[in-house]
């Protein structure tokens, strides 16, 4: 479908959890979040009927994300419902790769085609800084295993503070080099106080091409990362929430104090 600024929205990133194993210092606060209660959150079959719909209205591209959607019971079955739904052109993952040495396979067999990791800095010390709690070592098996399982091609996304010349980006960058893999640099963003640039290497940050829709946990459609403006697939239905959610899109983003990036899922 095309929304009112002639864009062709054709991408779905689907918030499968609210919760996650780290506390990364620019998506949550040390303490975590309120979370969800566990009958707010969609089911695996209410998920499929939202990714059934899209694609009737031109949905091509899903992308599961969170929270840490390995942190979701039975991930590896909803991707498996997915994957069997005809219409999905690409099908992929943002992870933290924390938990992707024991999934990566799983998630392949189960008809997951490729996957995004995140990773700001090569140094454990700055990792466990960064994450409040994270061990590196972790990312690192999870990236061979991905390889492993060719969930390729494999992107790496590394959130910079200001530039992509610092030094953990570099060193991101080098090893990404080394390895086969594709970086994406982030510039780390501010919901509340809109600050967003392009994603350098990625299609993220550039409202002109914006061609995404966004699925929170609990079923809400939301046509900007950069706004306020939701629409509730449970008080609306599916269609009309999209219908809405793709008529309202905004030209560009501005500011949204809703939601977290824990919760929306970037
Ligand atoms: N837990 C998974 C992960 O970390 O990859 C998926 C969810 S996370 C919210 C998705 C992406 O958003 C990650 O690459 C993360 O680095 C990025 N992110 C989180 N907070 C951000 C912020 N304030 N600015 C820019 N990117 C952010
Ligand atoms: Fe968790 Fe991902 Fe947010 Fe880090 S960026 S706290 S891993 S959801």
């Amino acid at each position: 479908m095309l929304d009112r600024f002639n864009r062709k929205i054709n991408y779905l990133r689907i918030s499968v959890t609210d919760r996650c194993n780290l506390r990364c210092v620019y998506c949550m606060p040390d303490k975590g979040v309120k979370l969800l209660r566990h009958e707010e959150i969609l089911s695996f079959e209410e998920i499929s009927q939202v990714v059934k719909t899209g694609i009737s209205l031109g949905i091509d591209k899903v992308r599961l994300t969170g929270g840490e959607p390995l942190v979701r019971k039975e991930i590896t079955e909803l991707v498996y419902m997915l994957s069997k739904i005809r219409g999905i052109k690409d099908f992929a993952m943002t992870t933290n790769g924390t938990f992707l040495e024991k999934f990566a396979q799983p998630l392949a067999d189960a008809g997951l085609q490729r996957i995004n990791i995140s990773l700001d800095t090569l140094k454990p010390e700055i990792y466990k800084k960064i994450t409040r709690c994270g061990d590196i070592t972790n990312v690192f098996k999870g990236i061979e295993a991905a390889n492993k399982a060719e969930l390729l091609p494999i992107k790496i996304n590394c959130v910079v503070k200001h530039s992509s010349i610092e030094e953990d980006a570099q060193q991101v960058a080098e090893f990404c080099k080394k390895n086969n893999l594709q970086v994406r640099f982030i510039h780390e963003m501010n919901l509340e106080k809109g600050n967003f640039s392009k994603v350098e290497g990625g299609d993220g940050g550039d409202c002109k091409i914006c061609n995404r829709l966004r699925l929170t946990a609990d079923g809400k459609i939301k046509p900007c990362l950069f706004n306020n403006l939701e629409f509730d697939i449970k008080d609306l239905g599916i269609e009309e929430a999209y219908k809405r959610a793709i008529e309202s899109k905004p030209e560009s983003g501005t500011i949204n104090n809703y939601n977290k990036f824990s919760n929306i899922g970037g």
